[in-house]
């Protein structure tokens, strides 16, 4: 599997992500996608939209504001208690997540020789080793190095926060003890500057829905079991965003909120909804083996919640949550409702009886489920060149669903006007309904190779036998390599089929 850098590295040399502000060194947890990105990342939606709301009858779209009335983030809680435990280091002013930092006291033949410490990552046992070991030699002990059993530094005790030393800088002394710090980004509305006017950047996007529940079912004809769907920015102002765009300040979400009974079945609806998102990801080229599920144990739920499963993908950086379906009761509506006033019920015909609903939240980030798709499609392999020789390459197998171009059109030659003019048309044909790229400089081989490494899953060469005998064309499969000859007519049903699976 392909780490990080090398993620990161092929998204910048092609034009899917860049740093935000990168001409005046960048912003830390900030990302702009360039070119090829944005088509990715809007594949993503579309697909999303087009299988969750348009594909279904019973969840219907929303699109609401990034900001609100702050009594909105009062209610729901985030303003006492959306907050992550920050530490930190007094010597380089750098801040970390106390639940990121593991340390471990080192000792060598049952004496405490001094304490090591690490970030949270998918090596940090060993690394942590390493660092024992240089702690005994720099200290010249002798005796035997004692198993590093590494824990929290949200477990620390009182006493060990000076002990510790600063993963920063390796000294002890300098860590602060974890503090609260909240996640919304504030801002000011109109021209005060005073307590009155602050209100927030939105840090989920599920809020907005639960504003809106009422309008929704007053102004639709909507019935429970339904579900509100929204796709839109998120911003969190993370301790310490890190590991590309799987976690940074300003993100996309795709939420749902799916609204049930109180009497609902609802485990079973929670396991159908853990099934169809798995199912989703499948469609769009993650493959089921890289998938998990992470189930929150029930004293680590929020009181409200009655159930949490993350979705989890191998990351580059780990198994990690790409996705979170929380069963989580009524308590949002029960708090919008105390808090605004408003009667949020909903009269079910069927029962007879007014409720507020309980809801099933699934909760996916773009980024991330970006940063799974490039990470599942990523693959090296070696095929001939223009001389038959082997030849070492690098391509993306995305899914035609959500590659940015779904072909390419080649004329085999450029300075024979016949093909030329006959590759133009049948690009100009094929752009009508999908991005598709038109190539015609360089040798074949090169022009492919560039298109395997964007990901784009069909090549189409018009050549002499195109124009000179039976109007067929060369498509090139991405994956395989293998070529077939076709009429325009079966290469369009064979396009529709494969892209769209129509
Ligand atoms: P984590 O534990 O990784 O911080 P979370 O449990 O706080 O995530 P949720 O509040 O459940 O995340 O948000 C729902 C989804 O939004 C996550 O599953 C993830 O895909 C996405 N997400 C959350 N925070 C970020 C971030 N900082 N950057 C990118 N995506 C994010």
């Amino acid at each position: 599997m392909a780490d990080m850098a090398t993620i990161e590295g092929l998204c910048k040399r092609r034009g899917f992500v860049y740093r935000s502000s990168e001409i005046y060194g960048g912003f830390n947890g900030f990302f702009d996608y360039g070119p090829l990105g944005v088509e990715l990342k809007n594949n993503i939606k579309r697909a999303w939209w087009n299988d969750f709301v348009h594909g279904r009858e019973d969840i219907v779209g929303l699109d609401a504001s990034i900001i609100m009335h702050p009594d909105v983030w009062r209610a729901s809680g985030h303003v006492a208690g959306f907050s992550d435990p920050m530490v930190d280091c007094k010597e380089s002013k750098l801040r970390f997540r106390a639940d990121q930092i593991f340390f471990a006291p080192v000792k060598v033949s049952g004496e405490i020789i001094g304490y090591i410490s690490v970030l949270e990552d998918e090596g940090m046992q060993s690394e942590a080793e390493r660092k024992a070991m240089e702690l005994k030699r720099h200290l010249a002990k002798q005796g035997e190095l004692e198993p590093v059993a590494l824990k929290n530094y949200m477990d620390a005790k009182p006493e060990e926060y000076e002990l510790i030393p600063s993963p920063a800088t390796g000294k002890p002394g300098s860590l602060t003890p974890p503090r609260a710090f909240n996640l919304m980004f504030q801002t000011y509305v109109g021209a005060m500057r005073d307590e009155s006017a602050v209100a927030y950047l939105r840090p989920e996007t599920a809020q907005g829905i639960f504003a809106d529940f009422k309008n929704v079912i007053d102004t639709t004809r909507v019935k429970i079991p339904f579900g509100i769907a929204q796709i839109g920015k998120a911003f969190r102002n993370e301790i310490t965003p890190r590991n590309f765009v799987f976690r940074s300040r300003e993100f996309e979400q795709m939420e749902i909120e799916y609204f049930i009974s109180p009497r609902e079945d609802w485990e079973k609806l929670h396991r159908q909804w853990i099934d169809d998102c798995k199912k989703w990801f499948v469609s769009i080229g993650i493959p089921a083996d890289r998938l998990g599920e992470d189930v929150h144990p029930k004293e680590k739920l929020a009181h409200y919640a009655k159930a949490c499963t993350d979705i989890t993908f191998h990351f580059p950086h780990g198994l990690q949550e790409l996705q979170g379906i929380a069963v989580r009761g009524n308590f949002d509506l029960t708090q919008h409702q105390d808090a605004s006033g408003k009667n949020l019920e909903y009269f079910d015909e069927n029962l007879k009886e007014k409720y507020l609903p309980h809801v099933i939240e699934p909760s996916l980030g773009v980024d991330r489920t970006f940063l799974a798709v490039m990470t599942a499609a990523y693959a090296e392999d070696e095929v001939p060149n223009d001389k038959g020789q082997p030849e070492k390459r690098t391509l993306l197998k995305f899914s035609p669903r959500v590659a940015p171009f779904k072909a390419a059109v080649f004329p085999l030659v450029k300075n024979k006007p016949e093909l030329f003019e006959r590759a133009r048309s049948l690009y100009k044909k094929l752009s009508r309904r999908w991005n598709v790229f038109f190539d015609a400089s360089g040798a074949i081989g090169r022009r492919y190779r560039r298109q395997d490494e964007i990901g784009t899953p069909f090549g189409i060469t018009i050549d002499f036998q195109t124009v000179e005998q039976d109007g067929t064309v060369t498509l090139r499969d991405r994956d395989t390599t293998k070529q077939v000859r076709m009429g325009e007519d079966e290469l369009i049903s064979h396009l529709s089929k494969e892209i769209d699976g129509i």
